[in-house]
């Protein structure tokens, strides 16, 4: 590894006006290996409340982004209770009794029950039984039906009602997360 030359401009006022954005150019002593550009935040106010992509210079509010991340992880999380609760109720689901095992996987295809092939399935159908194999997704064709005839309608539905609104949070959350990108051609 040669010597390198590292030269630094400031590139634009930090957000509180103190500071700068610098780029940081590191050039090698040698002919063969590239220059190495990099943006770092000199202000020591600025770097409590941003963050700095090395790479384009852009800065994300740290704030603003940490609600961001905790709202879209309480939206995955009703998601997943939907979910969850729906297979909860599976057990008690009045399947028919079937034949063969292609009865079976086609049976599971149109409910919903189950998205791979009928290899897939026969393969794992060495192991496992119907039960195990079976899952019900969010948007399963059973869902209604199944909602209706082993579950409660009231809690389906403010599960649901809970997933929308943790998801609507989560979006404004996201939308809201503040930049600061470098001017142009800086
Ligand atoms: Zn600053």
């Amino acid at each position: 590894m040669g010597v390198w030359e590292t030269d630094t401009y400031n590139v634009a006022a930090c957000p509180c006006g103190k500071g700068h954005v610098q780029r940081i150019v590191e050039t090698p002593d040698n002919g063969w290996s590239r220059t190495n550009e990099s943006y770092e935040l000199a202000c020591a106010d600025c770097e409590k409340a941003w963050e700095i992509s090395s790479y384009s210079g852009t800065l994300t509010d740290r704030q603003t982004r940490k609600e961001s991340g905790q709202a879209s992880a309480v939206s995955q999380a009703a998601s997943a209770a939907v979910v969850e609760y729906l297979n909860s109720l599976l057990p008690s689901w009045p399947f028919p009794s079937f034949k063969t095992q292609g009865t079976e996987f086609e049976y599971l295809s149109v409910k919903g029950l189950y998205e791979g092939t009928v290899g897939q399935y026969r393969y794992q159908r060495r192991a496992q039984t119907l039960h195990d194999i079976a899952e019900v997704g969010a948007h399963s064709s059973i869902v209604p039906e199944l909602v209706k005839k082993v579950g409660g309608m009231k809690k389906y539905e403010s599960l649901v009602a809970e997933a929308k609104t943790a998801k609507q949070t989560a979006d404004t959350k996201y939308k809201a997360i503040k930049y600061i990108s470098l001017p142009q051609g800086k």
